[in-house]
């Protein structure tokens, strides 16, 4: 509407009363995608799995609360289980999944072990004791079992011979900022000499045998629990070997289903 005394408007459309053009700065940048680094941080924060009225930290003591009914009964482990969250280091679409026992894809054909089976391993790991020494993990993937060993040893290194899954684990893990925690890339079959001897050695991933650097790598009264290829060629078991004065003492566990142990880096 135009006031009396209002010149006419130079310009049918009023272009020359539009606002001028906002400057560089003011204008917020648009990006596809969030910063890794960010969301991982974010999603350290963000209470999971909102959508079913839990906050992340309820919802882990509900999943510790199942894995010791269900027979783990190691508290350290289970307060590491009860602390790390579990949710950070999933994709969005599965964080409802999440704290349930079951193991997740996280990129390239790989999954974030079982908690019940990580749970087990890091038992097996620990004789009864509340702390493990120096670790070496074979298969780093996300970094979720990582970051248990991490709050539960002394030092730890973990290898992964996937360059994506590398740095995700790095990402990933950075909220964490756990300073006793080396990520390393490479093919953890040859272990990683430069840090040996390990008083514990695991492997997230199961080849037909225990690679010979790992045995040599494991100290004296040290022990490794990894997933092998049965005698019997049916299927998988964790495998349990204690390392004394003069051998290594082989103990075959429970049948497991764990991604392949492969050679090289990709
Ligand atoms: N510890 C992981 C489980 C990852 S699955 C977690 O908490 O989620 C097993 C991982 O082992 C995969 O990422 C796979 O790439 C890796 N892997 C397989 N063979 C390997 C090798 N020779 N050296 C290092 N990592 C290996």
């Amino acid at each position: 509407m135009t006031r009396a005394g209002d010149k006419p408007a130079k310009f049918p459309l009023a272009l020359d009363r539009v606002a001028p053009k906002a400057k560089r700065a003011d204008v917020a940048t648009l990006r596809p995608q969030r910063p890794l680094q960010e969301a991982a941080e974010d999603a350290m924060r963000r209470a999971a799995p909102t959508g079913l009225g839990l906050d992340s930290a309820g919802v882990r003591a509900r999943m510790v609360a199942r894995l010791r009914a269900d027979g783990l009964h190691c508290e350290p482990v289970l307060a590491a289980l009860a602390s790390v969250p579990r949710h950070a280091f999933v994709d969005t679409a599965l964080i409802a999944q999440a704290y349930e026992d079951t193991s997740l894809p996280i990129g390239l054909g790989q999954t974030i072990s079982k908690p019940s089976v990580v749970g087990r391993m890091i038992e097996l790991m620990l004789r009864g004791h509340d702390r493990l020494g120096r670790v070496l993990e074979i298969g780093t993937g996300c970094g979720y079992q990582a970051a248990l060993l991490s709050q539960l040893a002394t030092s730890v290194v973990s290898i992964e011979r996937l360059k994506p899954l590398h740095d995700k684990a790095r990402t990933l893990l950075q909220p964490l900022r756990r300073t006793n925690l080396r990520l390393v890339y490479g093919d953890g079959r040859i272990g990683h000499a430069p840090n040996a001897p390990y008083d514990a050695i695991i492997a997230a991933a199961g080849g037909d045998d225990i690679p010979t650097a790992w045995l040599e790598q494991l100290a004296v009264g040290g022990r490794l629990v990894a997933p092998m290829q049965s005698a019997s060629g049916r299927g998988q078991v964790l495998m349990v070997v204690d390392r004394t004065e003069s051998a290594w003492i082989r103990n075959v566990h429970e049948a497991v289903h764990f991604v392949p142990l492969k050679s090289g880096v990709a």
